[in-house]
């Protein structure tokens, strides 16, 4: 029996307004989910030029019977909706009744089905119906769309080169691959394999068929559950960071999404771990009730908006932030070699650094480049850490290090069973005085206590009526001050957390960041700069001598911070040369 239902016509306009087919990726997009609602364990992608010349799609899903798959071109034939109400409670991929005729409009098709002894093939040029016979008995689908847009020339030239053609494709069939990790997906390009996965339905090996064992080596798992999201999949060390959020892949019952409020949770969990403008290579699926989803209606779109977004943000960076603080992460010294099946092509490495590459597509991550202004990192919509009870860096709270020397002026060795490790001085102790001083400032009850000498400050104009504006923000950290004349300012008493000794460059420097505070003042991010810049300032410099016994005080300190692996800017700290990797180095150990 049929199972393609004929939709209302008021739900096929709707549909037929978002309806997009514009570059050979979309046209692999819809082909390949039609393969995926059929249930196919293997789908096969076979490109000429990028999908310009030819797009294959082969599969061994349910296949269609005769009537099914003439009714497949009809406009407003659809198996997946059929009455408005189903809009809002899609589980299915998405919906592409209009899609397929769409496409057969615009080019040639052949397809050919089989569902049970019998097949059929049936050949549509430029949307008219050519002929239709029988093929010969193969379970599944095998659909053929050659010169697309050859009836539409205004199209076709919106059409981009045969390598941007097949990156957005590549980067289409990446993500899929990571969201269905059960089904064996391969795509060709000009007989050549591209992407192939083995359907293990084993995540970490389709992370590592996709991206390869640098990165696939460098993962974390996680897996949290709330009364309304269970969340899994892997993140990465902080090690492995990428200058672009295309490794940032996220699904919603195993559909790829974007939604700016996930990437910014995740983004927010690494926040010191790594530098601002860098960014993970994350792979996570969420698992909700679908009626907490609102798919946008347009099928090329893969924004979503949840209804309890909130919840699911605070559940995802409490989930990766503590799985960072249990994870031992000093990055090694030497990286793993990366093997992948892709590398000839290097798309999917370092997409980023790929300027022959360029992924343009909206398919993908088109909202990067707008997102990037309002995507800096504050880790402070969260607010408190709700770890503070559970023990933090257990296994680098392990490690013994025993310093043997410092290396010029600025990285100071060590040693233990396990290899050698670099320590970065300006970096570890910048850590150690961030985490303090933010400890400080973060307290309720603030010791004050009188400077010896009274440190008068004078502004220019300017700058004297913005720290005016501004002034309750420098007395509630704690400093007393009088108005002392023209523009200058006396200040009497300062917090007890200045580092004695450094009152003064100190006081000016949070006087800087006043004047400089910008119109939306949060107080987190200005406690977290006050933190940071006196950290820097009061930091060890490198090529600065320190004894023995400081640096066995600063690697005591170290090891006490919350995340004792990175700067606040999120720089290392630390660095491991195992032992294996030395011996590599030298040719004792071999392979
Ligand atoms: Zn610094
Ligand atoms: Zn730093």
């Amino acid at each position: 029996m049929s199972v393609i239902k004929v939709m209302s016509e008021n739900l096929a306009n709707k549909i037929a307004a978002g309806e997009v087919v514009e570059k050979c990726a979309s046209v692999v997009k819809e082909l390949v989910e039609n393969s995926i609602d059929a249930k196919a364990k293997n789908i096969k992608i076979e490109l000429k030029k990028g999908g310009l010349e030819e797009i294959t799609v082969i599969d061994d899903g349910i296949g269609m019977d005769e009537e099914d798959a003439a009714l497949a071109f009809q406009r407003h034939a659809t198996s997946k909706i059929y009455k408005d109400d189903d809009l809002f409670f899609i589980d299915t991929l998405g919906f592409r009744g209009e899609a397929l005729p769409s496409i057969a409009s615009v080019s040639e098709v052949l397809l050919e089905t089989c569902q049970k002894d019998v097949g059929t093939l049936i050949h549509i040029k430029g949307g008219i119906f050519q002929n239709k016979t029988a093929s010969p008995a193969r379970i599944g689908t095998k659909i053929t769309i050659t010169n697309l847009f050859y009836n539409t020339p205004a199209r076709l030239k919106y059409l981009k080169s045969e390598q941007t053609e097949l990156a957005n494709t590549v980067a289409f069939i990446e993500k899929l691959s990571l969201a269905k990790p059960s089904i064996s997906f391969t795509l060709l390009n000009n007989e050549k394999v591209v992407v192939k996965t083995s359907g293990s339905n084993n995540l970490l090996k389709a992370i590592h068929e996709i991206y390869g064992l640098n990165i696939s080596s460098n993962m974390l798992d996680i897996y949290a559950l709330n009364d309304d999201f269970e969340i899994k999949g892997f993140i990465c060390k902080p090690e492995l960071l990428k200058s672009t959020r295309s490794h940032m892949t996220t699904f919603i019952n195993g559909r790829v999404i974007r939604n700016n409020e996930i990437n910014k949770a995740i983004n927010d969990a690494y926040y010191t771990y790594k530098p601002d403008g860098k960014y993970p290579v994350v792979v996570i699926n969420i698992e909700t009730d679908p009626t907490l989803v609102d798919v946008n209606i347009h099928p090329t779109k893969q924004d979503v908006k949840l209804s309890k977004i909130g919840d699911l943000s605070k559940l995802l960076y409490d989930t990766i932030k503590n799985r960072l603080y249990q994870s031992l992460l000093i990055p090694k010294g030497i990286k793993e070699e990366s093997v992948k099946n892709t590398d000839f092509l290097n798309i999917s490495n370092e997409l980023s650094n790929n300027n022959f590459l360029k992924i343009d597509s909206d398919l993908i991550n088109k909202n990067d480049l707008e997102e990037t202004e309002s995507f800096k990192q504050t880790t402070f919509d969260f607010g408190e850490d709700t770890y503070e009870n559970s023990v933090k860096n257990e296994e680098f709270k392990k490690l013994v290090l025993y310093p043997v020397g410092i290396a010029h002026g600025t990285y100071i060795i060590c040693e233990n069973d396990e290899g050698m490790y670099l320590i970065d001085q300006h970096a570890a102790q910048e850590r150690v005085n961030y985490e303090n001083y933010l400890d400080n400032i973060k307290k309720e009850e603030i010791t004050i206590t009188d400077l010896l000498i009274p440190i008068s400050i004078e502004f220019s104009n300017a700058d004297y009526i913005k720290f005016m504006s501004n002034k309750d923000k420098f007395t509630n950290l704690g400093f007393s001050f009088e108005e002392f004349g023209i523009n200058t300012i006396i200040i009497k008493k300062h917090p007890t957390w200045l580092k004695t000794g450094y009152e003064e460059v100190s006081i000016r420097k949070i006087i800087d960041l006043i004047i400089n505070l910008d119109n939306n003042f949060d107080i987190y991010k200005f406690r977290e700069n006050v933190a940071i810049t006196l950290a820097c300032k009061m930091a060890i410099k490198a090529n600065e001598h320190i004894s023995m016994l400081e640096i066995e005080g600063l690697l005591k300190n170290l090891v006490k911070c919350d995340n004792p692996y990175n700067c606040p800017h999120g720089r290392p700290t630390i660095i491991k040369f195992s032992i294996y990797d030395l011996e590599k180095m030298f040719k004792r150990a071999m392979n």
